[in-house]
């Protein structure tokens, strides 16, 4: 066993990117999300090259289909002070932000293997919605499964957010879904052998106005009366919570020292490894392109590998989903958001909740690598499949964090990144049949909170799918309450 260190900032040696080759992680993006290299002080740049010839070397890609991992800004490492002293115009909407490119795989990634010809049940999108549900059909015996993923694994949504998990909500659904979500995390290393590093260090609300305030209030009586021990707290006592927070304007806080935060992609690796254990194919850098449709049914879903011909779809491609449904000739309310985020230099454990200014859409947390992890919503940005990461966004985050937290101003951002909510009128998620066309079924819209809610869904929707039993859940929250207006309206978002 070699121990020669190819990343030095995150320790990551050559046997462990052989370790990563050997598990099929083939392309340097997946190495990077897989081992970690590249994530550190240098940003990459002392280990990319090295990291690349070993790929080409012993996995099975070749030059040119080796290709670097996409840069993420700042370009050299920078104190969040510094970003804070930029002036932001708040009356413009942001730009395309970099980079501009996305979305696009490279043909030299496609899998060399024949795609199957038909599968009982086609789930479209590899993101943690969609590798969830196939781990939970299997726990149910019913492993003629085949997951379609246009990218790598965690392309989407589900590799780019915060990692945040609460039990914090503002309606019955969303508590008792988050508190099975929670429950199911802390089993999934004894069930899944993989460390998803869950940490419950509490989630810290905080609030400029009287208005959002009573909404808190109002929460935390029906989270108590769910078994969630949230209270309202004075701002003193937040302090005690995260000492130096400034709380000049804070009007009211809300905490539960039961919700936390975890590591989303080892989430995903965890359901992915599983599901191929189980024999189910996990189609990667495989783009659905179109279906086969007769008498209000799906027969085959087409893509750029070949056709599958199949008994169930089920469309999970988060922010995609609208366009894909569209190639059904279905029409979905949602629509996507971009959501900036960042992450800072490790710093040694500080932070023990995740605190957020839910007036300004600011939140933060610490993550268990050390980095500090944040993002904050801007009311101007527009609708759209973005995922640019701009400098207005780290100037007006940096304000927000330094103004909280003023002694981390030292700190520097290594990287920023960004994803999109898929937004639904009333912040509840499409589920359930869909009307016109039965055996496509609907699991997307989850906004910025589907990463906690995806185990407790999945589980619901692969015993519903797979039993004769019903489940209200898939009536509540069905694509026909955006015509009957029978909305369930979610309110407490972040950003
Ligand atoms: C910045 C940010 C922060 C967030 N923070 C949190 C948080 O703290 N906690 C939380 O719970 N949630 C958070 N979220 C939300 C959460 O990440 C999403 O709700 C969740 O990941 C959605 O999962 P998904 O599987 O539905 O979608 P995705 O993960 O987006 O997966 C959909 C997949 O479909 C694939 N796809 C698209 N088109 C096609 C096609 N034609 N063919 C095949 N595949 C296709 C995409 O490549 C993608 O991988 C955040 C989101 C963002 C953007």
């Amino acid at each position: 066993m070699s121990k020669a260190i190819i990343c030095s900032c995150e320790d990551v040696t050559a046997d462990d990117v052989r370790h990563a080759l050997a598990k099929g992680y083939h392309d340097v993006e997946s190495v990077k999300r897989y081992t970690g290299f590249g994530t550190g002080i240098c940003q990459g740049k002392s280990c990319l090259s090295a990291v690349a010839a070993l790929v080409a070397k012993e996995g099975p890609l070749k030059s040119p289909g080796v290709l670097p991992f996409t840069p993420r800004p700042p370009l050299y490492p920078t104190e969040l002070s510094l970003f804070a002293s930029m002036p932001v115009d708040e009356a413009q909407a942001p730009v395309g932000g970099v980079p501009q490119e996305l979305g696009t795989f490279p043909q030299a990634l496609r899998p060399t293997t024949e795609l199957p010809q038909k599968a009982k049940v086609v789930i479209i999108g590899g993101g943690v919605m969609g590798l969830a549900l196939a781990y939970n059909l299997s726990r149910h015996g019913e492993t003629d499964v085949v997951v379609l993923e246009r990218g790598y694994l965690c392309a989407g949504a589900s590799g780019r957010n915060g990692g945040g998990v609460r039990m914090q909500w503002g309606t019955a659904s969303n508590i008792e879904l988050a508190k099975r979500s929670i429950d199911l995390m802390k089993q999934f290393a004894r069930d899944l052998g993989i460390n998803v590093w869950l940490r419950q260090g509490g989630y810290l609300f905080l609030t400029r106005t009287e208005a959002v305030a009573k909404r808190l209030e109002r929460n935390v009586e029906l989270h108590n009366k769910h078994g969630v021990p949230t209270r309202i707290i004075t701002a003193g006592a937040a302090r005690e919570i995260v000492p130096g927070l400034t709380l000049k304007g804070i009007v009211s806080a809300s905490y539960n020292p039961e919700d936390g935060v975890m590591f989303p992609w080892a989430f995903l690796w965890g359901y992915a490894q599983h599901c191929l254990k189980k024999g189910i194919r996990v189609e990667t850098f495989t783009n659905v392109t179109g279906f086969d449709i007769s008498g209000g049914q799906i027969r085959k879903v087409k893509t750029d590998r070949g056709d599958i011909a199949c008994e169930q779809v089920v469309l999970a491609a988060g922010a995609w989903s609208p366009e894909i449904a569209q190639l059904a000739g279905v029409k979905l309310p949602n629509e996507p958001h971009r959501h900036e985020i960042l992450s800072t230099e490790p710093l040694k454990p500080f932070l023990g909740p995740l605190v957020s200014v839910l007036d300004s859409g600011l939140y933060f947390s610490q993550s268990m690598r050390g980095e500090i992890v944040g993002g904050m919503g801007d009311p101007h940005e527009p609708a759209g499949l973005n995922m640019g990461s701009t400098l207005r966004f780290t100037a007006r985050f940096s304000q927000g964090l330094t103004e909280q937290l003023p002694q981390v101003g030292h700190v520097k951002v290594l990287r920023q990144w960004a994803g999109c909510y898929d937004v639904t009128p009333d912040n509840n998620p499409v589920l359930g049949r869909t009307p016109g066309l039965d055996n496509l079924l609907q699991m997307s819209g989850f906004v910025g909170h589907g990463f906690m809610m995806a185990p407790a869904v999945a589980e619901r929707m692969a015993a519903w799918m797979t039993t004769e039993q019903s489940d209200e859940l898939f009536q509540r929250f069905n694509l026909r309450r955006f015509t009957s207006g029978r909305l369930e309206r979610e309110d407490m978002i972040i950003g």
